[in-house]
């Protein structure tokens, strides 16, 4: 493979420098409104001495907002004194996806999630996803990637990370999570790991950490408070922030295979034969599709393929054949 030419994205703080630091990422991006503009993609740099670095993001999905209420906030209130080591914020990871209140770029459709390792000569997604490949994680020891369902799904708050070949970063990893004390924490499993930005981090030897803390395209107060404590305590856990985590009770639950996941096979009108948290048995229907083309037709029935709670649904009524109903998990 050929040298990567540099990326085009230019910080305008400093990684290294000592204190509070509140700048952008300008990418160039020249467009029929500005001919030399940029995207400006907001950063925090907090720093102060030698010490871990943690690399903090939200919005990696331009509408769940959990993650950048949290980060924005945080960036904005940390004192540099009561840190040891770098903290490293970027609250909005897909800016113009999150300008747009979508889940992907308006710019190129670009999914963040499905874009790494990027390419520095690529769409604006790809840039964005590059410097972080190469700049970004490269000084991280710790990560954060704040998710939530975004318009589409909703999911009981959880904290994630994911089963590991190397057994030593994945418990590392699980000890952030539980440090995090969503009330669930997951050991989790991926539909879809090519172009992540949790498999770049993984493989990189990072420990990565995630969450899912509610979704709909909103976010509520209770989601909003886990989300700002869980950051604080994952900070403290690395012993970058001072301070103890303050820990909450958290059930942990398992995605053991496939069989998580359920998929509509029709369009139509979606009804949820159970809440989020409920209990299902294998067999039994969790989701109903209702034609809506026609009276007289049966709805058609989506079952539980094994024994679990509800983690996530499909949130707006109307479904279409693909989209994913429901996801199970089991409780450990
Ligand atoms: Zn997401």
């Amino acid at each position: 493979m050929s040298e990567l030419r540099p990326s085009p994205i230019t910080p305008t703080v400093d990684f290294d420098g000592q204190g509070v630091q509140h700048g952008f990422l300008r990418l160039p991006y020249s467009r029929d409104d500005s001919a030399w503009g940029s995207v400006m993609i907001p950063i925090t740099v907090i720093r102060n001495g030698s010490g871990p670095t943690a690399l903090l993001t939200g919005a990696n999905h331009g509408d769940e907002y959990e993650g950048p209420l949290a980060l924005f906030d945080l960036a904005r209130t940390l004192d540099a004194r009561d840190v040891s080591g770098t903290v490293i914020f970027v609250p909005a990871m897909n800016y113009p996806a999150f300008r747009a209140g979508t889940r992907t770029s308006p710019i190129d459709k670009g999914n963040m999630n499905r874009t790494f390792p990027g390419r520095p000569d690529g769409t604006v997604t790809q840039k964005i996803a590059d410097y972080f490949q190469r700049e970004l994680l490269p000084r991280a020891d710790i990560v954060l990637d704040f998710h939530s369902g975004g318009k589409t799904l909703d999911f009981v708050p959880f904290c994630a990370a994911h089963v590991l070949p190397d057994k030593a970063q994945e418990e590392k990893a699980f000890a952030a999570v539980e440090a995090f004390s969503a009330p669930y924490s997951v050991k989790m499993l991926e539909i879809d790991t090519v172009g992540m930005y949790d498999s770049a981090a993984e493989e990189m030897g990072k420990v990565f950490v995630t969450t899912e803390l509610g979704g709909g395209g909103t976010s509520r107060a209770e989601t909003v408070r886990i989300a700002r404590r869980g950051v604080v305590n994952v900070l403290r856990h690395a012993g970058i922030v001072k301070g103890t985590p303050d820990r909450q009770p958290t059930e942990w639950l398992d995605m053991p295979d496939g069989d998580c996941f359920s998929f509509a096979e029709d369009d139509g009108m979606i009804e949820t034969m159970v809440d989020l948290g409920g209990e299902v048995r294998k067999g039994e229907v969790i989701a109903r599709i209702h034609d809506v083309t026609r009276t007289g037709t049966a709805p058609k029935e989506i079952r539980a393929k094994m024994d679990g709670m509800l983690a996530a649904r499909h949130f707006p009524g109307l479904v279409k054949a693909g989209d994913c109903a429901a996801v199970l998990a089991v409780r450990v």
